[in-house]
């Protein structure tokens, strides 16, 4: 049994995914202590709570204390069994998160798996459905495991509502490196808005556009998705490279000006550009899982994030290997399996 004090580190709600997922890995049950502690407002939200139930439902687990606002519980893995799963956040939380629990488990299981997973899919602080689908998925994939998603209905914050398809065909994972990400092909920048004024995309797409002044004006381009998804707003960056398309976002918020969130995805995407690294500020922590399961291989990314260093040691814990990260001559930094 591994205890886990949930207030390291980034001490969100990843370690208690980031644990859930190697447990049914590894079948080493855990007990987490202090759930969200490092959170400004701590315990299980909705979304953990359907995260952890996901993992209980593919992988045979009990858990005991599993209720909104819970700061402890205690889990123990069973088989992990593939087919198809429905899941409803009942909220705006992130499906992407949902995902990220069961994903590596039903990648390496012995049969392909469906899975249909309600809520949110363009909300803050979690992976958006574009960077699955172009950022995370299509480097999984080189690592052997076919996985399709489809994005049927957008869900923002507050009112969720949205839904996406997993189809995950699973395969042994087999150590790939990502070290270069080759030549920059093209960008991309939609700004998406459900329910609200349309000015605020225009206005989105012309402030990203002062800050990536080399993109041309073809790259920029308002879509405008059916009233009753929303209300909702999502700035989405795409950078294609030869090896890599890393996706930034900004999601609108009551307060924020369009203009500020559009400028601070847009400097996020410039100091991506920048650098040499294959992966972005977000990919680095949801590669570490499938690497190391993948027992060797590398990638190089920006600056380390908390989310990562958190991760590592989770990793470290409970498979008993870790990564070396050291700085390549370019300044990026390199992740190694070891
Ligand atoms: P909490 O509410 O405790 O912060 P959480 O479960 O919502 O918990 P984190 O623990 O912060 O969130 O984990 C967020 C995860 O989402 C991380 O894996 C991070 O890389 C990813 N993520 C956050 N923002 C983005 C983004 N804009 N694009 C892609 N991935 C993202």
């Amino acid at each position: 049994m591994i205890t886990i004090d949930g207030s390291e580190g980034e001490g969100g709600g990843q370690v208690l995914r980031y644990s859930a997922a190697l447990s049914l890995l590894t079948g080493e049950p855990f007990t987490i202590q202090n759930i969200r502690g490092g959170r400004a407002k701590p315990g299980l939200m909705r979304q953990h709570v359907t995260a952890l139930e996901a993992a209980c439902a593919i992988g045979g687990a009990e858990c005991s204390g599993l209720t909104v606002g819970a700061s402890e519980l205690t889990f123990r893995p069973g088989s992990v069994t593939p087919g198809e799963y429905h899941f409803a956040v009942g909220t705006a939380g992130s499906t992407g998160l949902v995902l990220q629990t069961v994903l590596v488990p039903l990648m390496l299981a012995d049969a392909p798996s469906r899975l249909v997973i309600e809520g949110g899919t363009h909300a803050m602080a979690a992976p958006p459905f574009e960077f699955l689908q172009k950022t995370l998925l299509p480097v999984l994939e080189r690592m052997g495991p076919k996985i399709s998603i489809t994005l049927e209905r957008h869900g923002f914050f507050p009112r969720g509502g949205g839904r996406i398809v997993v189809d995950i065909d699973p395969a042994p994972l087999r150590p790939i490196e990502c070290v270069t990400r080759g030549e920059f092909k093209a960008g991309k920048v939609e700004a998406l808005v459900a329910g609200i004024p349309f000015d605020i995309a225009d206005r989105e797409l012309k402030a990203a556009r002062k800050v990536l002044v080399e993109w041309p004006d073809e790259a920029f381009a308002p879509v405008q998705l059916p009233a009753e998804n929303g209300p909702g707003n999502a700035l989405l960056m795409e950078a294609e490279f030869d090896n890599v398309t890393e996706v930034m976002s900004g999601f609108g918020k009551l307060g924020v000006p369009a203009e500020r969130l559009a400028k601070i995805a847009a400097k996020r995407m410039v100091g991506y550009l920048g650098s040499q690294a294959f992966s972005g500020p977000y990919l680095q922590d949801q590669l570490l899982l499938p690497f190391a399961m993948a027992g060797r291989g590398a990638f190089t990314t920006v600056k380390l994030s908390e989310h990562t260093r958190t991760a590592v040691n989770l990793i470290e814990r409970f498979l008993g290997r870790g990564f070396r990260f050291s700085e390549t001559a370019d300044g990026a930094h390199l992740a190694e399996v070891r």
